[in-house]
């Protein structure tokens, strides 16, 4: 065993763990989640759309549709796909962006691209027919792929840009939604889904003075390319003379820091947390390979990869990256444990596991890092999978250039905001540019991502259906909220690291709803509280015990911020079985029980009139 915590591929556990606790004691926080500030009332100027010529106008639209879909990112682009070939075609779908893409459309920093294979996290490549250039694709060509899917499946017609719901409202007598925009619309909608995204929600740090830089600062994911110069790809050479500071060192940091560097007269990396940054080995695709795949391919790769990274036996492993290793090395180990005879502990087998993965990571930072003490700096202290884990090869050598300097905050983040710059540990650096590479908030239920009332049948609003009574039917649905479908519920449904999987299942799953009431001529059906109660017993039978794992994380939107007990969360956050059993689950489900499950709502009374459904 080695002496400290580090050495080669040698560990010793004990030490690690104590590194561990006190490298996350040192982050926690009593504001936890509220240290994060909304960009809304004052602070909506962050969020204004960089990529539009401001004054757009258009005329207001009274209609009535089968499906409204809200959100033309990966989730509403799939759900009106699913619409379609079940020949649903009367849908209307509303984007507050100018375009579909969602988080694609907004982050358009330099240097972004995707950290899971584009074969599986790009939708309906078979049927589209796009071959992404690379393993790992860029932002522009994921953006362009769903541009793509808006044309192929006759989409752009259907959409209503630049619009923002306001309220959404159902109208029992009617069995409709009534759905009311910013642009005046009066849309009144027999189907909802909302598909507002995990990132749409930009999340401000709130650092004392943040008001008061009188330079430029802006969110990662409203680029402003006037100041910079350049584009998504390199070229900011507008930063020549520029002294630029980051804040921030994750997933989208990571990917910002070596394009700033190469450009930048100075930048300054601001760094509360190390993070685990693995290997990207990123390549063109073999287009002969991929075209020339059997029929179904991507949906096996999907799964493939799922089946990895949920820990389950694989016949093959398909996607062969740094998502998996981990799994497949605890899969070893319980493989080589149970071939010994020898007691099997699935907790002791990941943590080894876990302990020489970032063993692994540490290292990587020696290697790639020239100056040693930069390295310690650099080195992340927590389990793989406490933070999101990010894969670069051009990051950590980022910082062995001249122009480019850490400022490590040993946890405490950056202390304050001046007109001229940042404050961190008790130094002004000044600056002429502040990159707000700050998150998102991942966790936010669809209303209030979207900022709209919804209000269900008997006038409750989803707002208070949630206050203290968290239950849904699969994540999806909700009794008191007919005809109401989230597409991309991870709470009490299932997440995948390759999330575009998961608004597959969904988008599929609401759409055979709704294929299932046109063909029954059914107007409209809701969960009943025994489904959901069903549902709740499977979610607890289910649970895997996470609380442990996560409390001893270092803090982060995964843990709630070191507060991981008072998420404001379900129980079983999401289905224990993970995500491929939960596919078939659904799909079980709507064969077999969803007649028993989904009622028609009761009659209208005059109580039941929606308070905003007439005007
Ligand atoms: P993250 O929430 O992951 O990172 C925010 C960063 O800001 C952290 O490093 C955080 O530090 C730091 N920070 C916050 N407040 C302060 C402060 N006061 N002082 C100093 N630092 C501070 O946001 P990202 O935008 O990087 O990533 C969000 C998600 O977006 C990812 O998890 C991923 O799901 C997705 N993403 C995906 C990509 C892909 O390739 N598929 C690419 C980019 C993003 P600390 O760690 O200490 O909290």
């Amino acid at each position: 065993m080695a002496e400290g915590p580090t050495a080669g591929s040698a560990y010793d556990a004990a030490a690690l763990r104590e590194k561990y606790l006190a490298e996350r004691d040192k982050r926690l926080r009593r504001d936890g989640h509220s240290q994060y500030v909304d960009a809304s009332g004052d602070f909506s100027d962050f969020v204004a759309d960089p990529y539009v010529e401001p004054g757009f106008t258009r005329d207001a639209l009274t209609e009535a549709v089968d499906v409204l879909v809200v959100g033309g990112g990966m989730g509403g682009l799939q759900t009106a796909a699913e619409l379609r070939r079940r020949g649903i075609d009367d849908f209307r779908i509303v984007e507050q962006a100018s375009d579909f893409g969602g988080t694609w459309y907004w982050n358009r920093y330099p240097g972004v691209r995707c950290d899971i294979e584009s074969y599986i996290y790009m939708p309906l490549l078979e049927e589209v027919g796009t071959v992404p250039t690379e393993r790992y694709s860029t932002g522009a060509e994921i953006f362009a792929h769903c541009q793509a899917i808006g044309r192929h499946f006759d989409l752009y017609d259907r959409a209503l840009f630049q619009t923002r719901v306001e309220a959404m409202v159902w109208d029992a007598a009617a069995d409709r939604w009534v759905v009311t925009t910013d642009r005046g619309d009066r849309i009144a909608a027999r189907f909802v889904t909302v598909s507002q995204g995990p990132l749409a929600k930009v999340k401000l740090p709130g650092i004392p003075g943040i008001r008061d830089f009188q330079g430029r600062m802006f969110h990662s994911a409203r680029w402003d390319y006037d100041f910079t110069g350049g584009d998504a790809s390199g070229g900011l050479d507008k930063l020549a003379d520029k002294r630029v500071g980051v804040i921030g060192t994750g997933a989208t940091a990571v990917q910002i820091v070596p394009r700033v560097a190469e450009h930048a007269k100075a930048l300054f990396v601001f760094q509360r947390t190390p993070s685990s940054i693995d290997v990207r080995a990123n390549r063109p695709t073999d287009a002969a390979w991929l075209t020339g795949q059997p029929a179904g391919w991507q949906r096996r790769r999907m799964d493939n990869f799922l089946g990895i990274v949920s820990g389950k036996p694989v016949p093959e492993v398909l996607v062969d990256d740094r998502w998996g290793d981990l799994f497949l090395r605890f899969g070893e180990l319980m493989h080589a444990a149970q071939a010994s005879g020898e007691p099997v502990d699935p907790h002791a087998a990941m943590q080894q596991s876990d302990f020489e993965k970032m063993q692994a990571i540490r290292a990587r930072v020696e290697e790639q890092i020239d100056d040693p003490d930069l390295a310690e700096r650099l080195k992340p202290w927590y389990n793989f999978l406490c933070k999101r884990p990010l894969f670069s090869d051009e990051f950590l050598p980022a910082f062995n250039r001249p122009n480019v300097t850490l400022v490590d905050t040993d946890g405490r983040g950056v202390e304050r905001i001046t007109e001229s710059g940042i404050v961190a540990n008790g130094q002004e650096y000044p600056l002429d540019l502040i990159i707000l590479a700050t998150g998102f908030d991942v966790g936010a239920p669809p209303h209030k991502v979207g900022g709209y009332e919804v209000v269900g049948r008997d006038r409750q609003t989803l707002a208070d259906r949630w206050d203290g009574d968290l239950r849904t039917l699969h994540g999806t649905q909700l009794s008191g909220f007919p005809n109401f479908h989230i597409v991309g519920g991870t709470q009490q449904g299932t997440t995948a690291f390759n999330f575009t999987h998961t608004l597959r299942m969904q988008a599929e799953h609401a759409a055979e709803i709704v294929a299932h009431c046109r063909d029954a001529g059914i107007a409209a059906l809701e969960p009943t509280p025994d489904a959901e109660r069903r549902w709740h017993d499977l979610l607890e039978e289910k649970h895997v015990d996470h609380e442990h794992f996560y409390e001893e994380c270092t803090p982060g939107f995964l843990n709630n911020e070191g507060k991981f007990r008072d998420m404001p969360t379900f129980v079983g956050a999401t289905y224990g079985g993970g995500p491929l059993e939960y596919e078939r689950l659904l799909t079980a489900w709507r064969a077999a029980d969803m007649q028993r499950d989904l009622v028609a709502p009761p009659a209208a009374t005059e109580d039941s009139e929606p308070r905003r459904a007439a005007g």
